[in-house]
């Protein structure tokens, strides 16, 4: 019975530091989760599916109206929220490049193609951490889940737009890159926020805040991925890695300064004043012996007085933290994050004799869309194409074409 107890204990530590160790850190308005944007290096997925097959253990019978004439303009009369936060600019001497809110091309906003594909059916293999069992779901009926249990429906509808469009295009990306099979027996996706994205059912919403509920939102999101059906962003020909995260204090954070490799659609950019909004501000204390505990794995050596523990904060142009020097050794702002599960890496620290705080802002990697930004950017009138392009310098959109799944 212990022997079997370690083991578990072995294997939930390694679920949790997997991730960790592989740099993932996404946070979704609903959970803090993961992110690998170490790129395209599994090769494509072999398996071809039965596009006429449904997995009769679950609901993928509503099927969404194929619709291959997609105006993405035309949809904006939903608006459920309507919150008047202004949009502020700050740190505009800033030596890294930002682009204004709102500063989009309108030039570009016709741009999508009118052109069938998109209409067939795909299926895409998600394994449900909750069953364990794997679901075969229409791709879109997938998207809904996905953008479901990861926004509030009350969000602006062109927010929810972008949502969507961000959501589909990062899934893609990942069934193409097959980089999230690992961890979840050969599925292309799964269902944990912490790893691929979370996913809702409407019983899982119906459980939380009642069938009414459920249904409105489920209606309301499934409306939106209609509109923009089978449309994602590219780059370079190829689904993007449109990562999003919760929240984020006055820039965007480009993705090599959290994960390393530059992908030039994930650049650092402004967002709108997200303060009023949900977690933004964060409080982590610890007493000075359990912050020594989270530090002992990184061999750590602490003596005397706390308020000398931690020097040399260096800050990056956005704000956060860059490295930070605790005892003998210098982490990256990242390592502290998720060594102490801080909500973002935009953080102060301030020490006493026995406690040790980190006062944070914003919520999630930084990296790609702010949900909470791309919200106040809807309440202010952006469309969701001014919102994606806003987050995601130089992508296209365009329609999925029948091979990425294959
Ligand atoms: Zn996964």
């Amino acid at each position: 019975m212990k022997k079997y107890l370690i083991m578990l204990a072995v294997f939930v530590a390694w679920c949790i530091t997997l991730p960790m160790a592989t740099n993932f850190a996404k946070a979704s308005l609903i959970d803090s989760s993961g992110e690998n944007l170490s790129g395209f290096e599994s090769s494509q997925i072999e398996e071809t599916q039965d596009s006429n097959q449904n997995n009769s253990e679950y609901d993928t019978s509503s099927q969404i109206p194929v619709n291959s004439d997609i105006d993405l303009t035309d949809e904006s009369s939903d608006d459920v929220s309507k919150t008047e936060s202004e949009v502020t600019e700050s740190h505009t001497d800033n030596p890294v490049s930002h682009p204004e809110v709102g500063d989009t091309t309108s030039k570009e906003e016709s741009e999508l193609p009118n052109q069938s594909a998109g209409a067939q059916l795909h299926y895409v293999n998600v394994y449900n951490h909750k069953t364990g069992k794997t679901m075969k779901l229409e791709f879109e009926e997938y998207i809904i889940g996905v953008v479901y249990a990861e926004i509030p429906s009350s969000f602006n509808y062109e927010a929810i737009k972008a949502q969507v469009i961000a959501a589909r295009s990062y899934a893609l990306n990942n069934i193409i890159s097959g980089q999230r099979e690992r961890g979840h027996e050969g599925a292309s996706l799964c269902t944990s926020p912490g790893h691929c994205s979370g996913y809702y059912t409407k019983a899982d919403m119906a459980a939380k805040y009642g069938d009414e509920f459920a249904e409105e939102s489920y209606n309301i999101i499934k409306k939106a991925v209609s509109a923009t059906r089978g449309i994602v962003m590219t780059y370079e020909g190829m689904p993007a890695n449109t990562v999003f995260h919760a929240s984020s204090s006055g820039f965007t954070e480009s993705c090599v300064e959290v994960w390393g490799n530059n992908l030039p659609y994930l650049v650092s950019v402004t967002t709108p004043d997200e303060s009023n909004f949900y977690a933004f501000y964060g409080k982590t204390t610890m007493t000075a012996s359990e912050f020594k505990a989270k530090l002992s794995s990184a061999g750590v050596k602490l003596t005397g007085s706390p308020t000398t523990w931690i020097t040399n904060i260096k800050k990056n142009a956005t704000g956060r933290v860059d490295s930070i020097t605790i005892g003998d050794k210098t982490f990256t702002g990242e390592e502290i994050r998720s060594r102490f599960g801080l909500k973002s890496t935009k953080f102060k620290v301030s020490t006493t004799e026995t406690n040790i705080s980190f006062d944070t802002e914003g919520y999630g990697h930084g990296v790609g869309m702010s949900q909470y930004g791309a919200e106040i950017m809807a309440s202010n009138g952006s469309s969701a194409q001014q919102i994606l392009r806003h987050y995601y310098t130089g992508v296209k959109l365009e329609h999925v074409k029948d091979e990425w799944f294959k």
